[in-house]
């Protein structure tokens, strides 16, 4: 096997069980390894430390599969590492839910969905790639009579030097539409095109915050999607709810959503436009709100964003602060892992400061539990959202 030597000191990251690796610490490499093969990662004294994927087009070279240099990178391997993370789901409300939450895992670059009878999974290192046809055979074994589909059209695929891949890895092409329960909501996903593998199964649980909050309540839903958020209200005895997204096909399932809950179609309303726009033009005309929802993209790709991230999320907060009725709630979310709770609770602060609104947190949100966070691995920590009450 071939094995690949780090410059002198840079094992720090590693003994402290960061499974990432870059090429800068690299030394030299001993052998040919192919794309995705397994290494053996030793320090600069030759002392073996790990096994880890080789992913020599990326600045991510090594991603670690164990710290324990002896354990063999194998079938059995990846059985005992999948039946794990599945088990460690414990009971969820839902027939949708994330198996595998890559590094978050101990399965660096891989993401395995379940909707339903639908097992969706991303390969997006070079080192899940290289065991795709194992992880498959895994998947049949461990879910029988369901079908798997591959959504590997992510662009850190790229980075990789891999191709763009959809299409069946095993059963059936999926329908158009196929219907999730998450606790107690029905939903349509779109696996074979919608956003990541479908849906945004992360919010599940502040889904059910929201419904929970929502009785009574004039809701506004910005960036809704496919309208989990909005359903959930609706569903809590919210009033009536304003879905809006820049997504017409979007908007389409938020509307079948709707339609497969029993709700009152009068209820819902549906607007496909910018939500930096559309607010502006609420506070102009001084349409309010008793719940506002803020579920944006994320703003912020990397470190160089991180200060034109920030005025995105500083503007649509004040808006919405402007937007709301006294007593209203503000269920306000950032997706991006580098806008740490800190600053994103003081964006929040300094919103309803300019927007010379009185507010408090009710409660902190953060992913759902199927999207764990290894303690060896901050990264993975990249949803948090706030309730805020504005008086
Ligand atoms: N809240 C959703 C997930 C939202 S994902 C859920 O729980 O399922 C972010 C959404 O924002 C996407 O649907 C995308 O189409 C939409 N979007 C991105 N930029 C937008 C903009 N400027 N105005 C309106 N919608 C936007």
């Amino acid at each position: 096997m071939s094995s690949v030597i780090l410059k002198k000191g840079r094992e720090k990251n590693l003994l402290q069980r960061h499974p990432w690796i870059f090429s800068g610490a690299i030394e030299r490499v001993e052998g040919a390894p192919s794309v995705g093969e397994t290494v053996t990662v030793c320090s600069f004294d030759r002392k073996p430390l790990a096994q880890a994927a080789w992913s020599p087009q990326s600045q991510i070279s090594l991603r670690v599969w164990s710290f324990n240099p002896e354990t063999m990178i194998d079938a059995a391997f990846f059985r005992t590492k999948l039946k794990n993370a599945i088990a460690a789901r414990g009971k969820i409300n839902s027939s949708a839910l994330r198996l595998v939450a890559a590094e978050s895992d101990g399965l660096p670059g891989l993401i395995i969905d379940r909707y339903a009878d639908w097992i969706v999974c991303q390969f997006l290192s070079a080192g899940s790639e290289h065991w795709k046809e194992t992880i498959v055979t895994l998947l049949q074994e461990f879910f029988p009579g369901l079908s798997i589909y591959e959504r590997s059209d992510v662009s850190v695929r790229e980075k990789e030097g891999l191709p763009s891949r959809c299409g069946v890895l095993s059963g059936t092409e999926p329908p158009e539409h196929v219907e999730i329960n998450e606790n107690g909501m029905r939903l349509l996903v779109d696996i074979k095109g919608g956003h990541k593998t479908g849906y945004y199964l992360d919010q599940r649980d502040s889904r059910a915050a929201v419904r929970n909050w929502a009785e009574g309540r004039n809701v506004l839903n910005c960036f809704s999607y496919t309208g989990g958020f909005g359903v959930a209200a609706l569903l809590g005895g919210a009033k009536h709810v304003l879905q809006m997204d820049s997504s017409e096909p979007a908007l389409d399932i938020a509307r079948k959503n709707a339609g497969l809950n029993g709700l009152d179609p009068a209820a819902s309303e549906y607007m496909c436009g910018d939500v930096f726009k559309e607010l502006r033009r609420f506070r102009d005309s001084r349409r309010d709100f008793d719940l506002i929802i803020l579920d944006p993209p994320k703003f912020v790709e990397s470190r160089g964003q991180l200060e034109g991230g920030a005025r995105g999320y500083k503007d649509i907060n004040l808006l919405a602060f402007k937007l709301l009725r006294p007593g209203g709630l503000l269920f306000t979310f950032s997706c991006s892992g580098l806008m740490e709770m800190p600053l994103f609770h003081k964006i929040v602060a300094d919103s309803a400061l300019d927007a010379g609104r009185s507010a408090q947190i009710l409660a902190v949100l953060n992913q759902s539990p199927d999207h764990p966070i290894a303690l060896n691995f901050p990264e993975g920590a990249y949803l948090k959202g706030l309730i805020c009450r504005a008086e």
